[in-house]
């Protein structure tokens, strides 16, 4: 692919005023999250959305305000209830940071955010672009957003060629972007170009196939113009996925009250499903059963059906081991951080996305 060279000014002229009448015309409306200026909601449905399509985000949005209304609530709350209710959202450092955000804010801020993307950067877990989001749609103020979705719209929109991998180019088209907000907002302007800028990048300035004939910026986008929708963004350093197979030691034991009992550990604070209880996990089959006691190894091991877990870089295929004990078993050499789990606890427990339905399917 040829690179093109970043863009020079001047800038789209109307491009503001074009974003926000399109936006309030044919924009999404009557999402959750919508219409409110709460920044308590804005942060929670911000950080949601972050890497997760709106439909998968919409459910467990309605769970977490319910549970916990307010940022005190949240702040309050146990780790295990936070991670239970994010269970299956993925990227499970967001609900760990979303907590200690909501302690801060309460224990240093009473209770209220901060009303500056300066101010709200400075939380945990809230980086430049979900700042802008909430300092824009709460308090009006006159900044960018600039997420994936909004890179694509705005490197298309001026034809700008500087490689996003590369942090120089990433202030440079922050810089631009900073250029593009409405001079003047009046009213809720902020709010609708903003929501303008992610709608568009959701719905119309697609990754492929973009549908330039919808666009209300058509008429003065230059990779259009020049039919390179394509060549945008500019990114060097994509990073390919990696394969790994990881096997899971599925132990069960039947408790007196008849349920079934799983044997979970919580997993360290960092890396895959950090924090979450999760079955034993292996790099290899040799590794797993290296670890099984003397004692367990004449028990029947017996392989289940293998899964593909994708996430962003790694593909994993989990290779799930069943092993079935007498009820009175106990697993001394296993993890000080393990327990006995009954089937009828699962719901409450932080687990990753694919165990759940495995456990429950067996
Ligand atoms: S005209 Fe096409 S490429 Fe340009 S901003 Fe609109 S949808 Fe994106």
């Amino acid at each position: 692919m040829s690179r093109a060279a970043p863009a020079a000014e001047p800038l789209p002229s109307g491009f503001a005023q074009a974003l926000i009448r399109w936006q309030r015309a044919h924009g999404r409306s009557g999402l959750p999250w919508q219409g409110t200026r709460d920044p308590y909601v804005v942060w929670l449905s911000e950080i949601m959305l972050q890497q997760t399509q709106v439909s998968a985000v919409v459910p467990y949005f309605h769970r977490f305000l319910q549970r916990f209304p307010d940022v005190h609530a949240l702040a309050a709350a146990s780790e295990d209830e936070v991670l239970s209710l994010w269970s299956g959202l993925g990227y499970y450092s967001r609900a760990r940071n979303l907590q200690r955000c909501a302690q801060l804010v309460v224990q240093e801020h009473a209770g209220e955010f901060p009303r500056s993307v300066e101010g709200l950067a400075k939380l945990p877990g809230i980086g430049q672009t979900t700042a802008a989001a909430i300092a824009a749609f709460c308090f009006g103020e006159k900044v960018s957003i600039l997420d994936g979705n909004v890179r694509r719209v705005l490197t298309r929109l001026m034809a700008f060629g500087g490689d996003q991998s590369n942090v120089a180019a990433q202030r440079a088209l922050w810089n631009l972007a900073q250029k593009l907000v409405p001079a003047d907002p009046l009213g809720d302007d902020m709010t609708a170009y903003t929501q303008g800028l992610m709608d568009l990048g959701a719905t119309v300035c697609t990754r492929t196939r973009p549908k330039c004939l919808h666009c209300p910026v058509c008429e003065m986008c230059e990779a259009r113009k020049s039919g390179t929708q394509a060549q945008f963004p500019v990114k060097t350093g994509r990073t390919l996925k990696r394969h790994e197979s990881w096997w899971l030691l599925l132990v069960r034991r039947q408790h007196p009250s008849g349920q079934a009992q799983w044997w979970l550990e919580r997993r360290s604070a960092n890396g895959i499903w950090a924090g979450l209880y999760c079955p034993p996990v292996y790099g290899s089959e040799t590794a797993l059963n290296s670890t099984l006691e003397r004692s367990l190894l004449d028990q029947q091991l017996t392989a289940c059906e293998a899964i593909t877990h994708q996430l962003t870089h790694r593909e994993l295929r989990l290779q799930p081991m069943l092993l079935d004990l007498p009820a009175t078993s106990t697993l001394s050499s296993f993890q000080e951080n393990g327990r006995w789990a009954l089937a009828s606890e699962l719901g409450d427990l932080g687990l990753p996305a694919p165990i759940r339905p495995l456990l429950a399917g067996l």
